[in-house]
């Protein structure tokens, strides 16, 4: 884990984030059991335990019964120590959701409102997150800050975003969005926030592919536990790779992308731009609506192919179809085993755990990870 280079401190640090973390992700857990699963010996575990409860992020909480008779101290994360909120911008929505320090999802928060380039916009988000913080009764010193999840481009930065085709936006900074929220503000591209919050939690998962099927399609790659941008800030724009040469006219101005076949519209087009209506239709028997899916799903699963071609790794499918995957998504696994040069099995494709909150959830992730990466 520790690279060659890493000096005293950075090893004290790694130590205590490991600390952090394996506390983080029980309920209550005892000192051997810390020690073991941190991999030090308990006075260096310890060292750390006494630093996390002085900054408020640890407490004990107990003792647990041994078996040589002593009774092992018990420790738990105080979760409420901290919180984020993350803020998720499309064309006609802005989600909303509060996180905990552990990065668990306390609330989450949609309501319909078109995007509009003016001060009443910018104002309307500061008031979604301070009614956020009320309705929790979060006192404003344990909010790490907010991330807003953009539907596009961001340059390196993260001061300005680059092009927003949904937004209908061009180099346009983004203090326009932040610029009456009284936190510090972290912004994100929308499909990198969603896979950020997939990610997350999934032990012994370092590399992952992402792919977002909603209004448009997008996704992120992860290589090493990390997200990889791409020379052009442009990895993981999987809507425009080409799935059928001279195909159906993307929006982006070619023909044959995979946006083109595959972003959650061609199917909600159908039903008067309702999605879920779509699927209602499924269940309902509808031959139109089934013969739309099988040939979404034909397609869907050349692209989802491809992608386990290039990057051999665990594909998840989230985004808006993604959401109803769980119960209408078994063709798709039997297409992709048929399709998989290496073995007859799809069990690398993996159905996302969110459905319409994944970018505002991992948006606010960003402050968790940073304030954990600070510790
Ligand atoms: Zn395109």
């Amino acid at each position: 884990m520790i690279k060659g280079g890493a000096n005293n401190r950075d090893v004290k640090k790694i130590n205590r984030i490991r600390t952090m973390r394996s506390i983080f992700a029980c309920e209550r857990i005892s000192q051997p059991e810390l020690a073991a699963k941190v991999g030090n010996s308990w006075p260096t575990v310890l060292q750390n335990v006494k630093e996390l409860m002085e900054m408020g992020l640890v407490q004990e909480v107990g003792t647990f019964e041994s078996t040589g008779g002593r009774k092992a101290k018990a420790f738990a994360p105080v979760r409420n120590a901290r919180y984020a909120v993350g803020l998720e911008i499309t064309q006609n929505h802005i989600g909303a959701v509060l996180v905990d320090l552990s990065g668990e999802l306390v609330r989450f928060e949609r309501k319909k409102r078109p995007f509009e380039r003016c001060d009443a916009y910018a104002a309307g988000l500061a008031e979604l997150v301070k009614s956020l913080l009320e309705k929790e009764g979060c006192p404003t010193e344990t909010v790490l800050g907010v991330g807003i999840s953009l539907p596009g481009i961001l340059d390196r930065d993260e001061k300005t975003l680059v092009y927003s085709h949904a937004l209908g936006l061009r180099g346009v900074p983004v203090e326009e969005f932040s610029r009456c929220i009284p936190f510090p503000c972290r912004f994100i591209n929308d499909a990198n926030a969603a896979g950020l919050a997939e990610i997350r939690g999934r032990e012994n998962l370092h590399s992952l592919v992402y792919l977002s099927l909603s209004n448009s399609v997008g996704g992120s790659i992860f290589t090493g536990g990390s997200l990889y941008v791409g020379e052009h800030l442009r990895a993981g724009e999987f809507g425009h790779m080409t799935l059928v040469p001279d195909g159906r006219p993307c929006y982006c101005g070619k023909r044959g992308c995979v946006d083109a076949y595959c972003s959650a519209k061609v199917l909600s087009a159908l039903t008067g731009g309702n999605l879920a209506l779509f699927f209602d239709g499924l269940r309902a028997g509808d031959r139109t609506l089934q013969a739309a899916w099988d040939e979404y799903l034909a397609h869907l699963a050349v692209a989802v192919n491809n992608l386990r071609m290039i990057f051999d790794c665990d594909v998840i499918v989230g985004g808006y179809v993604g959401g109803f995957l769980s119960e209408f998504g078994a063709p798709l696994r039997e297409l992709l085993a048929r399709h998989n040069t290496f073995e007859p099995d799809s069990s690398y494709l993996k159905f996302s755990r969110y459905q319409l909150e994944s970018s505002a959830l991992g948006a606010a992730l960003v402050h968790i990870e940073s304030f954990i990466q600070s510790l």
